[in-house]
């Protein structure tokens, strides 16, 4: 078991600071994708947004210091064309104590 120091029991945590914590980040292949919509559809995050028009139309992670992207990779299950991809997982690792992360791993696919 993993205890925590007083300084860092004194230390409220701010989710959503970058300085405090590090959110998750995806990449999306423009090339590949087509704007079908589907991972923002699933994003449990609100995370990603579909903008522009006819071949336009793609995926974007919003545009943010700190989106809500939790890097569950349920966007790149959904994806049919395989254009978004994890590229940085989330971090809280200044206030919890890591007990295990795995390494990045590729989605479930249904
Ligand atoms: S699911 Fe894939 S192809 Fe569809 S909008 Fe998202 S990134 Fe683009
Ligand atoms: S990894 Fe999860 S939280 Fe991040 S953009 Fe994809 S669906 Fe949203």
């Amino acid at each position: 078991m993993a205890y925590l120091t007083l300084k860092e029991r004194l230390l409220i945590p701010t989710y959503d600071n970058p300085k405090y914590a590090r959110s998750g980040q995806v990449v999306i292949d423009m090339e590949k994708c087509n704007g079908c919509g589907n991972c923002a559809m699933i994003c449990p995050g609100g995370a990603l947004y579909i903008a522009g028009i006819g071949k336009d139309k793609k995926a974007h992670l919003m545009e943010d210091d700190f989106p809500n992207c939790m890097s569950c990779n349920d966007c790149a299950a959904m994806c049919p064309r395989d254009a978004v991809k994890v590229s940085q997982t989330y971090d809280f690792g200044r206030f919890y104590k890591i007990l295990h992360r795995g390494g990045l791993s590729a989605p479930r696919k249904f």
